[in-house]
């Protein structure tokens, strides 16, 4: 699927939209440069699940944990990570088991650790200064 968004608010509700319809285990990994509106994105979907806290960029601590909605999110940002391994040993094998949705900013830096099934999400800038286009492509991303 392809959206176009022209505000944080519109990428934010694409986000909850996405959420609302994930199950437990469910990786969701963003591609897409600084500013493109993933931190906006996951906002959404913790939103989507039912979750109250605000959600800001985990880029210091690698991954931020809420819990409290439908299912708990694991947001991760990979950002600073050189390999995959760095990966393993901040235990992403537990998130995977912990019936979470993981939401993985800058996928691409681990896209050895990202399984078959992962739903893809890929943002870029548009035309306008807000104006985004948001891909969704994955097992989930479909519907
Ligand atoms: P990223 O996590 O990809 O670096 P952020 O979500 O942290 O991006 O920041 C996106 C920035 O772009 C914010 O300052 C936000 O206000 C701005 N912005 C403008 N238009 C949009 C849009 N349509 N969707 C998402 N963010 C937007
Ligand atoms: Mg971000």
């Amino acid at each position: 699927m392809e959206y176009q968004s022209n505000s944080p608010e519109e990428t934010e509700a694409i986000g909850a939209r996405l959420a609302a319809g994930l199950s437990a285990g469910t990786v969701v990994a963003f591609t897409g440069d600084l500013g493109a509106g993933k931190t906006a994105f996951v906002r959404g979907m913790a939103r989507g699940l039912g979750i109250a806290q605000r959600v800001t960029s985990p880029t210091f601590t690698i991954v931020n944990e809420y819990e409290g909605g439908r299912l708990p999110l694991f947001h991760f940002d990979m950002y600073r990570l050189g390999s995959a391994d760095e990966l393993y040993d901040i235990g992403w094998e537990d998130y995977l088991a912990r019936g979470g949705v993981c939401a993985v900013e800058w996928s691409e830096n681990i896209e050895e650790a990202l399984e078959e099934n992962t739903v893809r999400v890929d943002l870029r800038r548009g035309d306008g200064e807000d104006t985004r286009i948001i891909r969704i492509t994955g097992p989930e991303g479909e519907a």
